[in-house]
């Protein structure tokens, strides 16, 4: 049995990977500071004599003897991570050195949570981990793009300088239940909206692509990164290659849900990329990983799990 502490464990990727991992048998400290994550994520857990939750937020210091660390603190969505921007940067920044601190001094692995984001408004495509994006270092998603590169740089700088077992994971669009209905990312809104036969909010012209990756896909890749050989520390690529433009994106929900849903029009937000698709060959080949469930039937087990909480 490991004592594993995952940070943003409340949250809707963090809730998954403790529910995997306290199946395992595990004992998992679950830390969040519920910002956009909800106790409801993981009520279903807190009988378990090994689920620890702990409220406390990670801007500031965190002690416990740990195994292994999943640091996944941080708001995901646009609107939230814009919502106080300095907070997210310090969320990230100090996220990570607090994390890693821990790590140095429990001698215990740590993986971190990156993203697709770190590529920017990509001009490779699609993007392999050895491209080094093309980010706006003073825009309105800075402080989550370059706040997750400032993250992947501690990571490595607290690895070369002081030896921490580190494992760099960058995650495209993940979606699936227990998405945030008011989070404000694609496939929740456009569920919901779709579920209540609202309008269909697309921003730009909704040719804009992204790859969709099931949670559950993700959190098999998590876990087989944090348990390969200590020499491979990403960062890796973790998405489902199979890309989607928005309004393709949009007529499959309002297939699958048969909703009176029209598609409007709205202004595109600033510096939204304009496509994205992971390459994950060396995932491919390193964490012997592939995402099995494609969009159709992972859209169809997220429209269930809406349906049921709306
Ligand atoms: P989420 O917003 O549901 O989860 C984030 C969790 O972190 C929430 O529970 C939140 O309350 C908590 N948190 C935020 N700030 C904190 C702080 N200062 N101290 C303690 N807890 C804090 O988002 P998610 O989709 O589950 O994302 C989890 C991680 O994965 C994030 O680091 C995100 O950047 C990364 N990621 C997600 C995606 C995606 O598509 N979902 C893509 C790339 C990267
Ligand atoms: N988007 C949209 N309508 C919405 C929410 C988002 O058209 O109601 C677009 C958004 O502009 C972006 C894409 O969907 O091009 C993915 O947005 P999301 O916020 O989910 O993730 P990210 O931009 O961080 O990949």
């Amino acid at each position: 049995m490991k004592r594993i502490l995952i940070t943003g464990g409340a949250g809707f990727i963090g809730s998954h990977l403790c529910e995997r991992l306290l199946n395992e048998g595990n004992d998992i400290i679950c830390l969040d500071n519920y910002f956009t994550g909800n106790k409801d994520n993981i009520r279903h857990l807190l009988d378990n004599h090994n689920f620890e939750l702990v409220r406390h937020d990670i801007i500031t210091p965190y002690y416990a003897e740990v195994d292994e660390i999943y640091n996944l603190a941080c708001p995901a969505s646009p609107p939230h991570y814009q919502y106080n921007p300095i907070k997210t940067m310090k969320t990230s920044i100090y996220g990570a050195m607090n994390t890693l601190g821990l790590a140095k001094r429990t001698n215990a692995k740590i993986l971190q949570a990156s993203t697709s984001e770190v590529y920017g408004d990509p001009i490779i495509h699609p993007q392999v981990e050895s491209y080094w994006g093309n980010v706006n270092p003073i825009g309105i998603r800075s402080c989550y793009d370059e706040g997750k590169r400032a993250s992947e740089t501690l990571f490595m700088d607290y690895h070369r300088q002081n030896g921490v077992k580190i494992k760099i994971i960058r995650i495209f669009n993940t979606y699936g239940p227990r998405m945030n209905p008011n989070d404000g990312r694609v496939v929740s809104n456009f569920i919901v909206q779709a579920l209540k036969n609202e309008d269909i909010t697309i921003f730009g012209t909704g040719e804009q692509t992204r790859s969709f990756q099931y949670v559950d896909d993700l959190i098999n890749g998590m876990t087989r990164m944090m348990q390969s050989e200590d020499s491979f520390i990403g960062p890796v690529n973790l998405g489902n290659p199979n890309e989607f433009t928005m309004l393709e994106l949009a007529q499959k929900i309002i297939e699958i849900t048969n909703s009176k849903s029209k598609l409007i029009f709205l202004p595109l937000p600033g510096d939204d990329p304009k496509q994205r698709q992971p390459d994950i060959t060396l995932a491919k080949n390193k964490l012997d990983w592939s995402p099995k469930i494609q969009l159709q039937d992972g859209l169809k087990r997220t429209i269930e799990y809406f349906d049921s909480i709306i």
